[in-house]
């Protein structure tokens, strides 16, 4: 479907990351986990990009959240206000959760929860069954996006626990520390086997989050993924 929102809403989520809410169209429905392109005007030419849908189904507005990282889309991005107007088509995509599986492991790092977010959310208001556990790494807590939410979250559905790990944690960090790597995955998701994994993020994250599951002998059909093409040069997300 493609349609003109007004944009209603913009929320700073974390350091560099904002959320765009718009008034969801009566006929417009997604799944958790599937995107949208966003179209928007530079000052000199239409831009287009596309952006998972960071809200839930079950929620009445539509947003997506975004790394700002200084390109010529993320400051035209930057500069809208509320009530300007963007283009939308969607959804699209097949990266998607509705409760289908018993239990499910996220792994994923900074702008990368985007999807796991409207999952995450839509199983909590669905009251669905399904046990998550999401593993989610940060540089520092600035950085953690939805931090708030998810921890609000966990208090509310006991089938989803979140394992925040910050590489350079700020003082008084009490969670965990370093990158997600092998020892973290086992410890804090022993049942790892009985297990469907989504990854989603920059490409060398999911890449990295493919080889641990591959090396705690998961297959692929066990895997799901989504690239978010863009953050490779980012220097938050080099290694
Ligand atoms: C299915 C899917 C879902 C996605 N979902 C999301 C999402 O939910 N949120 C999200 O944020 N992204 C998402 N992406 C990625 C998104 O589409 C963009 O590729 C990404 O946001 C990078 O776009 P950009 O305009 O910031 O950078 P680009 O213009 O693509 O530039 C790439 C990099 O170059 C650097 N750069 C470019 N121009 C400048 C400049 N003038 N000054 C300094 N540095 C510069 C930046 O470091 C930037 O990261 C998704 C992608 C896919 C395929």
């Amino acid at each position: 479907m493609e349609f003109e929102a007004d944009v209603q809403d913009i929320i700073t989520r974390a350091d560099s990351v904002k959320s765009f809410r718009f008034q969801k169209p009566a006929s417009f429905t997604h799944k958790p986990g599937q995107f949208m392109y966003i179209k928007i005007k530079s000052e000199t030419k239409e831009l287009m990009k596309h952006f998972t849908i960071s809200s839930s189904p079950s929620e009445d507005h539509l947003e997506f959240t975004k790394r700002l990282t200084g390109s010529d889309f993320s400051n035209a991005l930057d500069a809208l206000k509320i009530g300007d107007k963007v283009g939308i088509n969607g959804p699209f995509g097949f990266f998607t959760f509705e409760g289908e599986f018993e239990k499910i492991g996220i792994l994923t790092g900074g702008i990368g929860i985007t999807p796991f977010r409207s999952m995450i959310r839509y199983c909590t208001d669905k009251q669905i069954a399904t046990n998550i556990i999401l593993l989610y790494g940060n540089h520092c807590e600035k950085d953690i996006v939805f931090a708030e939410e998810l921890e609000e979250i966990q208090g509310q559905n006991k089938n989803f626990k979140a394992v925040f790990t910050l590489s350079e944690p700020d003082e008084g960090w009490a969670g965990r520390r370093g990158r997600i790597n092998l020892d973290m995955a086992r410890t804090e998701v022993p049942d790892f086997k009985e297990r469907i994994f989504y990854i989603a993020g920059p490409p060398p994250l999911v890449e990295a989050m493919n080889n641990l599951l591959q090396e705690l002998n998961l297959t692929p059909d066990k895997i799901k993924k989504e690239d978010f093409p863009g953050y490779e040069n980012l220097k938050i997300y080099s290694h």
